[in-house]
């Protein structure tokens, strides 16, 4: 029986949602809001995006509205275009067996709202509002498990896992970013042999997604020791489970005290023999393999180091990571050696700010000025002597000045010279 959400869940629904919804009905159709932002509505959280389930076939929406593209037509899914804002128009759906434990082998239409939302995840993801009318269509008692924290598969939890691996990483994430428990049939589940071997063969970009998104909670450790505690982290990071438990809760309190997370990314695979062989495998982006890697490599820094080790340990982080870096070396520090490591912090950004030369381009001097002056052909022994005025200048930056850099040029040549 549908029930009437509070009005304060029905004003939050944009106008031109609920335009959409009144074009399916003059059409003879309905069209009701489902999923993630009913979700959000009903936590009183902001939305992402909005997403709308209806009777009409796909071809019919198609022509019902004057701005739309097909996204998704053989799942049944257009995208319309209101004001420069695209909603997604998805056509009730039941779905067929799933053959590969990834996608369904077919997709079969439907005319009941309630068929649609038993295909769903899980109770707080399976809820419709039908905007016009004010109904509130919630048949596995959704908002109860909301309000409660509780996040329980739809059905046989079990069946479900099984169905779609996915779903294990998306239980984790929600339970991270909506802060829930999980209901104990659920939990079971998780971790039972069958719904494990179908999670393995979720495609890492998909595994790659999650993980990301998990980042995104206050405190994405619950998702993570979930992950652990189930066994699911040993099927989708066999290396990060290698660590032992005792590594692992470190790494998960370090990327609890951190925010970005590309950089909590870091925390959790610190203590990774291969971090990149991970990250290759998830398919991160070149970019955040970089900002990864580097982080991990160099955050574990004396923080009593003298000047010129600082100023080699900044040339090898190179400047736009020595932030990930600090922030990482931070985030796991000891409350005894924190003041330490922010004290070397500050020593770094002093010298970052003096403009100290890191690279053979910071200093006052070319190739070819050496060339020139000292009368030397071209070859690889002009970089060799810009990378010993490089470092010089580490060792004392005051030494980055024309004159100066060809002294200690001409003096290592003829030190070299036979
Ligand atoms: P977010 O948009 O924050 O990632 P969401 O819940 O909206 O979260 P989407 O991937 O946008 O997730 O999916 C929208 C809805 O589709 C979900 O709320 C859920 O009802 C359903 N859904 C998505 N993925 C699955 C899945 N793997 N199995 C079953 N239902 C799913
Ligand atoms: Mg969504």
């Amino acid at each position: 029986m549908p029930r009437a959400p509070s009005n304060h869940v029905l004003d939050a629904i944009p106008s031109d949602v609920t335009h959409i919804c009144r074009r399916l009905r003059d059409g003879g159709h309905r069209g009701w809001v489902v999923g993630g932002c009913v979700r959000d509505l009903l936590r009183g959280a902001p939305a992402k995006d909005w997403d709308i389930a209806t009777d009409a076939a796909p071809k019919r929406v198609m022509r019902m509205f004057r701005r739309v593209i097909p996204t998704g037509i053989q799942h049944g899914t257009v995208t319309v275009m209101v004001r420069g804002v695209g909603y997604e128009v998805t056509t009730l759906r039941g779905e067929g067996d799933y053959v590969d434990g990834r996608r369904p082998a077919s997709v079969v239409f439907l005319d009941d709202i309630e068929e649609d939302l038993a295909r769903r995840d899980f109770t707080f993801n399976a809820i419709a509002i039908e905007p016009l009318a004010g109904d509130l269509i919630d048949p596995f008692d959704g908002a109860r498990d909301l309000a409660a924290r509780c996040l329980r598969a739809v059905g046989d939890p079990e069946a479900r896992f099984r169905e779609d691996g996915l779903r294990i990483l998306r239980a984790a994430r929600f339970a991270a970013t909506l802060e829930c428990e999980v209901a104990p049939a659920t939990r079971e589940a998780m971790g039972a042999d069958a719904p494990l071997a179908t999670l393995a063969r979720v495609s890492a970009e998909r595994v790659h997604d999650e993980w990301l998104k998990t980042m995104t909670a206050a405190k994405p450790s619950q998702g993570f020791a979930l992950l652990r505690a189930c066994g699911a982290m040993g099927v989708v990071a066999p290396e990060l489970a290698a660590i032992g438990d005792d590594a692992l809760d470190r790494s998960l309190a370090t990327v609890d005290r951190l925010d970005d997370p590309i950089l909590r990314v870091a925390a959790l695979l610190m203590f990774v023999a291969e971090p990149e062989a991970v990250l290759g495998r998830l398919k991160f982006s070149r970019a955040h393999q970089t900002r990864i890697t580097l982080a991990i490599r160099h955050h574990d820094l004396d923080p009593d180091l003298s000047g010129a080790d600082l100023r080699r340990w900044l040339a090898t982080v190179s400047k736009p990571h020595v932030d990930d870096a600090f922030d990482l070396a931070l985030a796991r520090a000891t409350s005894e050696n924190r003041p330490a490591v922010a004290r070397a912090r500050a020593r770094a950004r002093a010298e970052l700010e003096a403009g100290v030369p890191l690279t053979t381009r910071d200093l006052a001097v070319r190739g070819r000025d050496l060339m020139h002056a000292l009368e030397v052909a071209p070859g690889p022994h002009v970089g060799e002597l810009l990378n010993h005025l490089l470092e010089v200048c580490l060792r004392d930056p005051a030494q980055n000045e024309r004159a100066r850099l060809l002294e200690h040029a001409a003096a290592a040549r003829a030190r070299r010279a036979p």
